[in-house]
């Protein structure tokens, strides 16, 4: 889905995006409706603001204690689009810099709608894969979850650090 600069009016553009197409179910495991919105404003010539937000639940394995869990997911998002001829700057760097994380260069005057939304699920669901803040993962002994029991391998360990030494040497 392509919007071309030249197609947005003074007033802007609104879509409001039921279509689920776009949405990388191979990567992500949704477990309700995707909802969109997009609204394009013109700044200048070469210039375009973008503001949207995405509405949907996806699950997760949590990466410390392997429990699935879902995430609602309702964010917003700003997106400075520049339409640079030529040589283009890398557009992959943003993340680098945190300063120009919400513009992004185009290399024709047009914006993909379902590209922009792929890469701000992306963004969002970055780094977020843990049940909660303070999930306490599985030991790393024993295997077993530590939000749901607890164990005694850790006092082992802090009570005679050598102990486990001395057994592996045998
Ligand atoms: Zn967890
Ligand atoms: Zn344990």
């Amino acid at each position: 889905m392509k919007v071309r600069f030249g197609e947005i009016p003074e007033e802007g553009l609104r879509y409001e995006i039921n279509d689920e197409s776009w949405f990388p179910d191979r990567e992500l495991h949704r477990t309700g409706p995707v909802q969109s919105v997009i609204v394009l404003k013109r700044n200048g010539v070469d210039r375009v603001l973008l503001s949207g937000e995405i509405q949907t639940i996806i699950t997760f394995d949590c990466d410390r204690c392997t429990e699935s869990f879902s995430m609602e997911l309702d964010n917003s998002f700003e997106l400075d689009l520049e339409y640079v001829p030529g040589n283009v700057p890398e557009s992959g760097e943003h993340e680098c810099s945190p300063s120009e994380m919400d513009v992004m260069y185009l290399k024709e005057p047009a914006i993909d709608i379902f590209e922009i939304l792929i890469q701000q699920v992306f963004l969002m669901i970055f780094e977020k894969h843990l049940c909660s803040e303070s999930c306490k993962g599985l030991c790393l002994k024993c295997g077993i979850n530590l939000n749901l029991e607890s164990c005694d391998c850790k006092k082992e360990l802090k009570s005679s650090p050598f102990s486990i030494l001395k057994k592996n040497r045998k």
